[in-house]
């Protein structure tokens, strides 16, 4: 049998993927105790591969992962050509345009040249041409929330889940772009030539995802 090759997010959604997969019979007591990205589950035949949650639907697009466990932010950004067959129900967070306060009373969707910070350049550039405005996408590699308090940018477009840390940093949301939430992702070419040992994996995730 040829061995399932998943690949992990690492990050804020990993120990969940780790309990949802331990709950279907996996062994990660190995990903939990190295610093290993590659890590194999002989007994079961799986390889786990730990990426960065931007890389893994990107690793699952090229092959290089067979399924991919990653968020829906993540994989929006990403634009990847892959199957979805099934939310996860954990990882629960929105996409959010979000600025300082006086921006709640202001028809800021009316302005023009408005500088958008982001760690999600394609969403914040799809969320503004759809609504025909012209902003500017400033990339940025993390901290977004510091973005509008030093005049680097007008807005940010980031995720949200407790709404503390725009709070902290005197930021208000402004518009939802969409939620997100864990999903499980799947090559399409493995998803013909394993389809075995993904289906197995899909039915088994769907089985304890009834019971809980
Ligand atoms: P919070 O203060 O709970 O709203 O969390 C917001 C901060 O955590 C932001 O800096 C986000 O970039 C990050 N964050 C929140 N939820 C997620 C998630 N599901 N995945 C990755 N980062 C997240």
């Amino acid at each position: 049998m040829t061995s399932l090759k998943i690949a992990l997010a690492k990050g804020r959604l990993l120990d969940d993927s780790i309990k949802l997969l331990e709950s279907i019979g996996y062994d990660l007591r190995a990903v939990k105790e190295t610093r290993k990205l590659v890590i194999d589950d002989g007994a079961h035949n799986v390889r786990y591969l730990l990426a960065k949650p931007m890389d893994v639907p990107i690793y699952v697009e090229y092959g290089a992962a067979d399924v991919g466990i990653v968020g829906q932010d993540a994989l929006r950004e990403s634009g990847v050509n892959v199957y979805e067959p099934a939310v996860l129900g954990y990882g629960n967070c929105r996409l959010m345009v979000a600025g300082k306060p006086e921006y709640k009373t202001m028809e800021w969707r009316l302005l023009t040249g408005l500088r958008i910070a982001t760690q999600y350049p394609r969403v914040a550039k799809q969320y503004f041409s759809a609504r025909g405005l012209s902003a500017e996408i400033i990339e940025v590699y993390g901290s977004v929330e510091l973005a509008p308090a030093v005049g680097l940018a007008d807005l940010i477009v980031d995720v949200v889940d407790t709404g503390s840390t725009l709070k902290a940093n005197g930021l208000i949301e402004l518009d939802e772009i969409f939620r997100s939430q864990a999903t499980l992702i799947v090559n399409r070419a493995s998803h013909t030539l394993k389809v075995d040992e993904v289906r197995t994996l899909i039915e088994k995730i769907e089985n304890v995802m009834r019971e809980t």
